[in-house]
């Protein structure tokens, strides 16, 4: 599709969940929205798949009638060392599981039924201001114009935007990098159950989706994978099968496709909400936090929340774009800064043999203690 020669209020870059919900949101209230993504409806995404109960009211809110998909729901948590040791723990306020091949591509026709103008297989290559002091977005099949950007690109930071002056740029090379692989099986785990499985430098989480899919994705460091001659499956039978619980889901499910998806690169920090110049930064564009506490879709999603709410006032003529600026930044601290520090930590007593094991055992006696370490990663339904 070739673009239209048409100013959009705003052009959002990249169409994940935090994208797509921001599209939603704005469309609905009559605001012009072109979505720009790299791929083509429907694909899937190295993800977990486990949504915090947090969101549901938020995605019911914007259209999509998730209690009609019969999806599990999860509300009992176990956590095993490589040692076999089970920590059990029941989750007040849980999540459900989707696969992202589903929940994007219904999000995605939802988009188009709001009217957002979606170009697929168009991957943004730049953005500058244009003579006329609109945004002016170069893709790979042509120029768009908007008065606002978001970029909601995910984890993944475009060459155009580490030129960016405005981007305090981190050296990607210093922190640890981290490989996530992905697979659907077919499981006996129980459907309202997520579990947590810890290897050498890693873990596994486990737990029901659509169809009758189970999500089988685990996080390990790059060098895991380096040390076992870069193969997925000679790591995963010299180090995953060392948690007997691991070695039992692996060699005892049906793999529904043999091959893995995997990603590389990937750490985990804050970023920052925008980039002056009316752009803006949302889901993993503006942090990452680490999958343990498996929430990043939640993040994702409630920030659109948050940053539609302070565009509309824009749009409405009640504010400045530095209003805007500054009051998205701050209410997107208020609501992350406390988790992403908090899985920061929890990601270091994780995947180490004796650590995780003693602090399992330890949690094992504490409930009250896990109930809370469990409320640091989730915010309240929004
Ligand atoms: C191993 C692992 C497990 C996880 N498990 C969970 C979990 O169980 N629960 C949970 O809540 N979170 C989990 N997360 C985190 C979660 O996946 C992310 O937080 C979430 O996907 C972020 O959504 P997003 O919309 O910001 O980015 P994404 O979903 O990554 O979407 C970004 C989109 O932008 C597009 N794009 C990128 N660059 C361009 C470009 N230049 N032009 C056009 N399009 C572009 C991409 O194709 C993509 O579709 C996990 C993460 C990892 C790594």
């Amino acid at each position: 599709m070739e673009p239209e020669n048409k100013i959009y209020d705003c052009a959002i870059i990249g169409g994940g969940l935090a994208g797509l919900c921001l599209a939603i949101q704005l469309a609905d209230q009559g605001i012009s929205v072109v979505l720009l993504e790299k791929n083509e409806y429907p694909f899937h995404k190295v993800c977990g798949e486990y949504i915090s109960m947090e969101s549901w009211d938020f995605i019911t809110g914007l259209g999509l009638p998730l209690g009609s998909f019969n999806l599990p729901i999860i509300d009992s948590l176990g956590i095993s060392s490589e040692r076999g040791f089970m920590l059990n723990q029941s989750l007040e306020m849980g999540g459900f599981g989707i696969s992202r091949y589903s929940l994007d591509h219904y999000l995605y026709q939802l988009a188009i039924d709001k009217k957002v103008s979606i170009y697929q297989n168009c991957r943004v290559n730049s953005v500058h201001k244009s003579d006329n002091q609109f945004q002016e977005i170069d893709t790979t099949i042509g120029k768009f114009q908007a008065s606002i950007i978001c970029g909601s690109y995910g984890k993944y930071i475009p060459s155009f935007i580490q030129k960016n002056e405005k981007y305090h740029g981190h050296d990607d090379r210093k922190g640890t990098n981290y490989i996530g692989v992905k697979y659907h099986i077919k499981s006996d785990l129980a459907e309202n159950r997520i579990e947590l499985h810890n290897f050498k430098n890693g873990y596994c989480g486990i737990s029901k989706v659509d169809k009758d899919w189970h999500c089988l994705c685990y996080l390990t460091t790059a060098e895991n994978l380096q040390n076992n001659g870069k193969e997925i499956k000679t790591m995963e039978e010299n180090v995953l099968y060392k948690n007997p619980f691991l070695k039992n889901y692996f060699t005892k499910s049906e793999f529904v496709s043999s091959n893995p998806l995997v990603i590389s690169n990937i750490q985990f920090r804050k970023k920052q909400t925008d980039l002056g110049d009316s752009f803006f930064l949302l889901g993993d564009a503006a942090g990452t936090i680490t999958p343990l506490c498996g929430n990043g879709m939640s993040m994702g999603m409630r920030a659109s929340k948050l940053l539609s709410k302070e565009l509309l006032k824009y749009f409405d003529n009640k504010c400045s774009i530095e209003e805007v600026s500054s009051a998205y930044r701050k209410s997107w601290n208020t609501a992350f800064n406390s988790r992403i520090i908090a899985g920061y930590y929890l990601q270091n007593v994780f995947g180490k043999k004796n650590t995780t094991h003693f602090a399992l055992k330890l949690l094992s006696k504490t409930p009250g203690l896990m109930r809370k370490l469990i409320t640091l990663t989730h915010g309240e339904k929004f």
